[in-house]
This record gives structure tokens, C-alpha cells and sequence, in this order.
């Protein structure tokens, strides 16, 4: 029978008490899939508990598992990005380590993927596990994105899709240092499928993402994806321009026909504060590009690792022979 490789890819940062309950649940939903060649490769995202002990003692009893950990904690984008490198052949297919994007979807993605599509998305038709604010801010931030951005980026989307071959090399080629990842999969593009799905609460850890770092993951997606604030500065000056060029108008024919007994300072203070005010902000939304410019143009690795497990079943990657290699750049 021909088989298809699927490697699940899964990033994880302190999820000692998830991993050991979702390993068991990952592997029986592909076993349950008949002809597929399945595999599991776990990024541990420089964790500070027990989760590379935990993956080495799952690592042990399944040949299918590889694992890989990072020299430090770089994010999950990072951690994607490092995971996504390494699977060098089949489709991929990326799931959260806290057991809130269920594996037994798997087969309904991989049927999917058989029918011919690149880009399987989960799109969450409801979130049991996360509080009103998450949702809401959630919300809104997919729907800001939506219509700032010209890259079509599905609303309710995460990181829980399966990835055609070709669309994982595509997104390999994307070396860009503010990653997006959301973003990143739609630039790519290729035939797109969401499947809906429910999302469950965490089975064992607190989230990683408190409302500080969504809100610098929102500016990130803003600015990774769209220029539109910048020009939104450029609309806010030409308006100020001419509200002032009428004003000042106003003002020389009120002079000449009823004189100038000197008055309005409330209103020059008023115009003052509020052009000062723009000016900061459309100096802040510069400066917001240019630091991202200014990463962007150092040209570090994205990450660099630690320690590398490819899994030792048989018909595995091509760079079997290497079973540890320490701090490579990639
Ligand atoms: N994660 C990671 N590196 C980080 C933060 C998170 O690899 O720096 C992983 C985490 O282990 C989990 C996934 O990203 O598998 C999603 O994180 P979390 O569940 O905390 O986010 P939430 O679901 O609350 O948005
Ligand atoms: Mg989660």
C-alpha cells in the first residue's frame, strides 16, 4: 500500500503535565488512519521545567518521535519555523501541546489532504477554554486584520492545519524575522480548506500568552502583514492640512471684515496639543517600522539548536546517521 508521511509537529514550552497526556491521544488517532506513514516531532522550546525529560521518556518507548529543542525560549513562531526546517519530507500538520486543537481530528485533515488540498485549517466554532476577554480581543483582532491586510488570513484561524509538502517548503522559504505565522500561511496560498471545530480547555498548564504579549503579537501581525497605519498617517496630515488651511482662511476674512480684537487662546492651545499629538503618533507608527527594519537588516538565525532526536523508524529522513548534533544555525 502507498504511504503517506505525516508529521505532526507539535511546540511546546513547559508543557510537562500536557505532553505525557497527549502523546498517547496524537498516536491513536494515527493509528487510525489507514496507509498514512505517521510521525511526531516535538519542539521543546527552551522549557525551564520538566518537558525535555518528559519528551525524552516519550521519545523512548516510540521510534515515529523525534524531538528537537531549542538553545533557549524563541516563541512559538520560532519553534515552528525550527520544527517546519526539519521535516523533509510528507506533509505536516501542527497541533498545540496543550491538547486544545484535538488529534482526533487528524483523519478528518488528512482526508482532506487526500482530496487534494494544501492548507487544512481548524477554524474555532467555539472556544470552551478561553475567557470572555481572550475571546473578544480574539475577535476583534481577526477582524482588524481582515481588512487591513491584503493577504487573506481566515478569521478564527490558528496555528492547527495540516500542510501539503509543497506548502511546507513554500513557507521554508519565508526567512523573515518578524514571523506571523498565521499570516505567513496564508501568503503562501495553494487550496485551502477549513474544517470547524470546538475548541477544548488546556488539559494541564496556565496559557503562555497573557493580554500584554496578544497585544505585541497583534502589533506584530498588523505590521508584518500591512502598511496601512503609515498611510493612515499620511490621510490623518493631509486632513489636518486642509481642516488648518480653511481655519486660517476663517480667519484672515474674519480679521478684515470685524477686526482682531486679540483673543482665542483656548483655541490656539487646543490646535497646538492636538497637532502635537498627531505628530507623536505618526512618529510611533514610524518608529514601529523602522525597529522591525532594523531586526530585520541584523540577518540573525531565527533560532539555534540545542539537540536533535530524529526518530530512528525505519525509512526515516535522509540524515539519519546524525543522531545529536549540537548548536546549528539555521
Ligand atoms: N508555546 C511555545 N513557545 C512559547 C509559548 C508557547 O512553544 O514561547 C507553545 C505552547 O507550549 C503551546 C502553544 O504554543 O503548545 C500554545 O500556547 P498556549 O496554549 O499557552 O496559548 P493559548 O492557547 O493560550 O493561546
Ligand atoms: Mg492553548
Amino acid at each position: 500500500m502507498s504511504s503517506d508521511r505525516l508529521t505532526v509537529l507539535v511546540a511546546a514550552y513547559n508543557e510537562a503535565d500536557a505532553l505525557p497526556l497527549l502523546h498517547p491521544r496524537i498516536v491513536a488517532a494515527l493509528e487510525a488512519v489507514p496507509g498514512l506513514d505517521g510521525r511526531v516531532l516535538y519542539v521543546d522550546d527552551g522549557s525551564t521545567d520538566g518537558t525535555w525529560e518528559a519528551l525524552q521518556r516519550i521519545a523512548q518507548g516510540d521510534a515515529r518521535v523525534a524531538l528537537l529543542r531549542l538553545s533557549r525560549n524563541f516563541g512559538k513562531e520560532a519553534a515552528l519555523t525550527a520544527g517546519l526546517d526539519r521535516i523533509e519530507q510528507g506533509a505536516a500538520l501542527i497541533l498545540d501541546a496543550d491538547g486544545q486543537d484535538p488529534p482526533e481530528l487528524i483523519g478528518a485533515f488528512v482526508a482532506k489532504w487526500r482530496e487534494g488540498f494544501d492548507d487544512v485549517h481548524g477554524t474555532r466554532v467555539a472556544r470552551a477554554g478561553d475567557g470572555i476577554v481572550k475571546r473578544s480581543t480574539a475577535h476583534a483582532f481577526y477582524r482588524v486584520m481582515g481588512r487591513l491586510s491584503r493577504t487573506p488570513i481566515p478569521a478564527d484561524t490558528g496555528d492547527f492545519r495540516l500542510l501539503s509538502p509543497r506548502a511546507v517548503a513554500a513557507l521554508r522559504q519565508l526567512r523573515e524575522r518578524h514571523r506571523f505565522m498565521k499570516g505567513l500561511f496564508g501568503w503562501v496560498g495553494f487550496r485551502q480548506v477549513a474544517i470547524p471545530y470546538e475548541r477544548d480547555a488546556r488539559i494541564a498548564g496556565g496559557s503562555k500568552f497573557n493580554l500584554w504579549k496578544l497585544w505585541n503579537f497583534a502589533l506584530e501581525g498588523i505590521t508584518s502583514f500591512s502598511t496601512a497605519p503609515l498611510r493612515f498617517a499620511t490621510y490623518l496630515g493631509l486632513a489636518t492640512a486642509f481642516l488648518a488651511f480653511a481655519y486660517g482662511m476663517w480667519i484672515v476674512v474674519k480679521a478684515l471684515r470685524w477686526g482682531d480684537p486679540v483673543a482665542g487662546w483656548p483655541t490656539m492651545m487646543a490646535v497646538i496639543l492636538f497637532l502635537g499629538g498627531v505628530q507623536l503618533i505618526a512618529l510611533g507608527l514610524i518608529g514601529e517600522y523602522l525597529g522591525r527594519l532594523y531586526m530585520e537588516s541584523k540577518q540573525r538565525p531565527l533560532y539555534l539548536v540545542d539537540e536533535w532526536r530524529p526518530g530512528d523508524a525505519p525509512a526515516s529522513a535522509p540524515d539519519q546517521a546524525a543522531t545529536t548534533c549540537r548548536i546549528t544555525a539555521t
